[in-house]
């Protein structure tokens, strides 16, 4: 038996940039750069679901945490997560071991360490002023939602993991921080 057992939970679009808001990707595919890497050190690839491409499809448009921070996000990003914590206990409680989350910085979904934030976001219409209000987006400190909710679950199973999220601005520096955990 030649499997490894070992894998790392990866944020979908990180294998599908077709999932990200249309434009906003800089990549063709899979941003290979961090998945070979991890394919090279053999590790099995779980992929998240993509809460935004499922719950608003992929005609959206970017959003910034505060549009997700409600009770119908959280509780369905809690129920795509249900199924990925009963595969990640099951194979924990058979011997593997998963032990890297791998986010994307910057989503008001999937990010971990940065996410964008705006409080005056939102009700853009042709009278509303809408520039100004994008300006003022900003990079806060924060996890996404659908990436709290995922550790607060981890957390509430005392599943440890090392996280990592993928700057796509600065992948280098990401991948130089990945490679330092493993
Ligand atoms: S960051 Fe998360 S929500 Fe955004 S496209 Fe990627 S998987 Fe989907």
């Amino acid at each position: 038996m030649n499997r490894c057992k070992k894998m790392a939970i990866v944020a979908h679009c990180i294998l599908n940039g077709n999932a990200k808001v249309e434009g906003i990707c800089e990549y063709e595919g899979a941003l290979k750069d961090v998945i070979n890497y991890l394919m090279d050190a053999n590790y099995g690839i779980i992929q998240l679901p993509c809460p935004e491409t499922i719950i608003y499809g992929i005609k959206r448009w970017g959003h910034v945490k505060e549009q997700f921070d409600t009770p119908h996000f959280r509780d369905q990003s809690q129920e795509l997560l249900k199924p990925v914590l009963q595969q990640v206990k099951n194979y924990l409680d058979n011997g593997y071991t998963i032990d890297l989350l791998v986010g994307v910085d910057g989503s008001p979904s999937c990010g971990i360490y940065k996410t964008c934030s705006g409080a005056e976001w939102g009700g853009f219409s042709s009278n509303s002023n809408m520039n100004e209000k994008i300006k003022n987006m900003e990079f806060i400190s924060e996890k996404g939602i659908f990436m709290d909710e995922l550790i607060n679950m981890l957390e509430a199973n005392q599943i440890d993991m090392k996280y990592v999220a993928i700057d796509e601005n600065n992948v280098e520096e990401s991948l130089k921080y990945l490679k330092s955990l493993l």
